[in-house]
């Protein structure tokens, strides 16, 4: 028997597993019945982090930013424009490194703008930097596409 599939919830972090042919597109939780897909990344914090990284469920992009970056601003637009596009494939989330510092730690993050896909709990993509929109669908293609093969190597620490 296989584990149900989980969307967690964007507001309430409750899981919510689709019924066999179920639009989950246009679902909403049965917890708290907010839609399930806002078109917009979710920001993550350390309490959430473990509601949306889950076993058998939705994967999810995290785009590891600051308010002080300049390249965090201009990776943004970019990020949160393929979100609608990505659904209800991905989860689009957003962690603010200054306000979750031990999270950022927790995945090694040493520069950014920094984009890390986990599935089934584990990272299967990283890539530091500032992509544009057709590379960034490219990229985000590719991870989907793997089947949960672990990345070996962490970006190299800023210059
Ligand atoms: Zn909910």
């Amino acid at each position: 028997m296989t584990a149900p599939y989980t969307i967690p919830c964007p507001a309430c972090d409750a899981p919510h597993h689709p019924a066999a042919g179920e639009d989950t597109l246009s679902a909403r939780c049965s917890a708290c019945d907010s839609p399930l897909f806002t078109g917009r990344p979710i920001h993550l914090t350390t309490e959430r982090i473990n509601a949306h990284a889950v076993e058998h469920g939705l994967p999810l992009v995290i785009d590891f930013w600051a308010d002080w970056c300049g390249p965090c601003k201009t990776m943004a637009p970019i990020f949160e424009g393929l979100a609608r596009e990505f659904e209800p494939h991905l989860r689009f989330a957003k962690v603010d490194t200054d306000r979750e510092g031990p999270l950022a730690e927790h995945f090694g993050i040493q520069t950014i703008p920094t984009l890390s896909v986990i599935r089934d709990r584990k990272e299967v993509a990283r890539v530091a930097g500032v992509m544009f929109a057709g590379d960034l669908r490219r990229w985000l293609f590719a991870a989907l596409s793997e089947h949960s093969e672990e990345v070996s190597e962490s970006p190299s620490p800023a210059s």
